[in-house]
């Protein structure tokens, strides 16, 4: 029997390894000559099913808007070398942010946190506000909470370099406070240019905050998850924020169903079967 490379048994075990994080334990695979043919080939499903499913190789994100790949629009980028149809925008908008004082939330910051990834991303994540790591490095998502929903990302086979991550605010709350209506309120502005910008065909919210501001109502999160909502002329999918995941991680596999609810509105392959209980 052919052997897999080690690289090979790396990437499988770190997959699997991410899908047992997500509450998923049961795996179809594909025959061997075929696991061999695309080793990351795996699919999620609650029981074997006679039909194999796959997540693509190919990854179709990227396919729809033509360009060169672009740089992560970030703090200590070199925004003068950026291309690209939002990218533009989104410096203008930075730009016009300054070195911001219109809410309370200026006095505490130490970066604002103004969004990453790709200006041209087909899909959006937007999360509370920035906590202690992102209001050191300025970028969003880069502590554990990051960690997960990079994750969460590669599971739907995408790149975090391929989507657009920003929150509600751009300055972190004191002690991680939920921002305040007036603090939500006076950012807001800033993110919605951000989504006009970016033109994203799908937006992940991430928690309750984001989903309020983004549908500008508040409703409790389990009666908004499992659909598709619209958002300023986008879809909009409500999920779990990743903080929270962490903190219940029995919920994962309530966000990976809201993740492929996504996958299939950008026609990322999702699994038919919903992941077996743990
Ligand atoms: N939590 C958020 O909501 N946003 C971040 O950027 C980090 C943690």
């Amino acid at each position: 029997m052919a052997q897999l490379t080690p690289e090979t048994q790396a990437a499988l075990a770190a997959q699997l390894e991410y899908y047992r994080d997500l509450g998923i334990f049961d795996y179809y695979r594909r025959a061997a000559s075929s696991v061999l043919e695309q080793p990351l080939a795996l699919e999620v499903l609650s029981e074997p099913v006679p039909e194999p499913q796959s997540i693509p190789e190919e990854i179709p994100i990227a396919a729809r808007k033509a360009g060169p790949s672009l740089p992560l629009l970030n703090p200590t980028q070199d925004y003068a070398k950026i291309t690209g149809k939002g990218a533009p925008a989104l410096l203008e908008i930075r730009a016009e942010i300054g070195d911001c004082t219109r809410c309370k939330l200026s006095v505490g910051r130490n970066k604002i946190v103004f969004g990453d990834g790709d200006p041209q991303a087909r899909l959006m994540f937007v999360g509370e506000g920035p906590g202690a790591d992102e209001d050191a490095q300025g970028l969003p998502f880069v502590g554990r909470a990051g960690q997960l929903l990079n994750n969460m990302i590669n599971a739907m086979g995408l790149k975090r370099e391929q989507v657009y991550i920003a929150n509600i605010v751009k300055c972190r709350p004191p002690s991680n406070r939920v921002p305040e209506p007036d603090e939500a309120q006076t950012c807001m502005p800033f993110l919605e240019q951000q989504i006009a910008a970016v033109q994203p065909e799908v937006i992940v919210a991430l928690g309750s905050t984001a989903a309020t501001y983004l549908l500008g109502a508040k409703s409790a999160l389990g009666t908004l998850r499992g659909r598709v909502h619209a958002s300023r002329g986008t879809k909009l999918i409500v999920t779990y924020h990743p903080a929270f995941l962490l903190r219940d991680p029995r919920q994962k596999k309530e966000a990976w169903a809201d993740l492929q609810i996504a996958m299939a509105e950008l026609g990322l392959r999702a699994s038919k079967a919903a992941p077996a209980e743990s």
